[in-house]
């Protein structure tokens, strides 16, 4: 039987290609010279996307009458036009659990790495500055109260480490969830103004673009800290700058950027910051978890079958 053809967009873990190779026609994007040629000829025939954070707007979409699934090795999906992959009766699937944990670690780990300036605290070593004094005193995770912003899988996994800090936990989300006690604020203004460290883990996207805004930021006051593992989107870059600059919050840590890979100069330029690439998930261990399941996905509906971690807004079956 001939092997269906599905698209890769990007390059993935080297699990990826040959365990979909077996049962697929793989065409690498990245390394079409002629992708006009490619999606008149081929096109047609594309059964599946797969990629690594995929970015799949409606034109692509439309581009593959037989197309039947993207599978995103990822758990966030903001690149995804869903609304377009629903319409034409295409599954989109992500890579939700297997990469919680890692997340949540990180996400505790650029929490303290900002209270307690470790990367700055290194820098001073390296440069052979301790012998001339001790390392400044630094803020404290002690005696903080913590709001997250998104108490879902990797929110509630941020969560539990940091009951073993001894810090109130709250949450904000569109709703107040009954399986947990921590507490619900349905407002993020009114969350920031009673805690004075805030961790956004909400998903992209138009729903959640700027929630984190000056005026949370002024109401998260000048002992506030802000994580954001999440999405770039999140947080409106400009209005955080300032905040840092005029210390109406003391420090910010982030893993991700509103414009990634590009991160404003003045924002690597603020002493109150600490900056990472976009890390969270990124462990050999994890990204291979991620890829394996979204091969699964893959090879699932190939196959026929259902697939394994649909996203709600493309159901399994299709209404096609
Ligand atoms: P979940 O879907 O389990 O959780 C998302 C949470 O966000 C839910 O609790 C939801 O609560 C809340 N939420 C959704 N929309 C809104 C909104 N408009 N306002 C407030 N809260 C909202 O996802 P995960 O925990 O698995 O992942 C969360 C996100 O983390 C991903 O979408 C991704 O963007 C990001 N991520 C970043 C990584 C990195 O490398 N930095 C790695 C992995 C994930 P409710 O429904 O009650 O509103």
């Amino acid at each position: 039987m001939e092997k269906p053809d599905i698209l890769m967009l990007n390059p993935m873990r080297p699990l990826a290609e040959p365990a979909l190779a077996r049962h697929a026609n793989v065409h690498k994007l990245w390394e079409i010279a002629d992708q006009d040629a490619f999606f008149a000829d081929v096109g047609p025939r594309v059964r599946g996307i797969i990629a690594f954070v995929a970015s799949c707007p409606r034109a692509l979409i439309e581009k593959l009458p037989r197309l039947e699934i993207i599978a995103n090795s990822a758990v966030g999906y903001d690149g995804i036009d869903v609304k377009a992959a629903a319409e034409h009766g295409v599954v989109v699937t992500n890579t939700p659990d297997v990469l919680t944990d890692e997340v949540a670690d990180l996400a505790i780990g650029l929490l303290l790495a900002t209270i307690r300036e470790i990367p700055r605290a290194e820098k001073y070593l390296h440069e052979g500055r301790w012998p001339q004094g001790p390392y400044p005193l630094t803020a404290t995770l002690r005696g903080r109260s913590v709001g997250i912003i998104g108490l879902g899988r990797i929110g509630k996994a941020i969560a539990r480490r940091l009951e073993g800090f001894d810090v109130p936990i709250a949450y904000h989300g569109r709703r107040k969830q009954s399986d947990t006690a921590y507490t619900y604020h349905a407002s993020l203004i009114d969350m920031a103004e009673a805690v004075d460290t805030l961790i956004a883990v909400t998903p992209g996207g138009a729903e959640t673009r700027h929630i984190v805004n000056a005026d949370v930021l002024r109401a998260l006051g000048p002992n506030g800290i802000l994580v954001n593992v999440g999405r770039g989107s999140v947080v409106d870059e400009k209005a955080l700058i300032e905040a840092l600059k005029s210390r109406t919050i003391l420090a910010a840590g982030l893993d991700v950027f509103e414009n990634e890979p590009h991160v404003p100069a003045e924002l690597i330029a603020l002493e109150n910051a600490v900056l990472l690439p976009h890390v969270a998930s990124a462990s050999v261990h994890t990204r291979d978890a991620m890829a394996q399941l979204a091969v699964d996905n893959m090879l699932a509906v190939l196959a026929g079958k259902p697939p394994l971690t649909p996203v709600p807004e493309t159901p399994w079956p299709p209404k096609k």
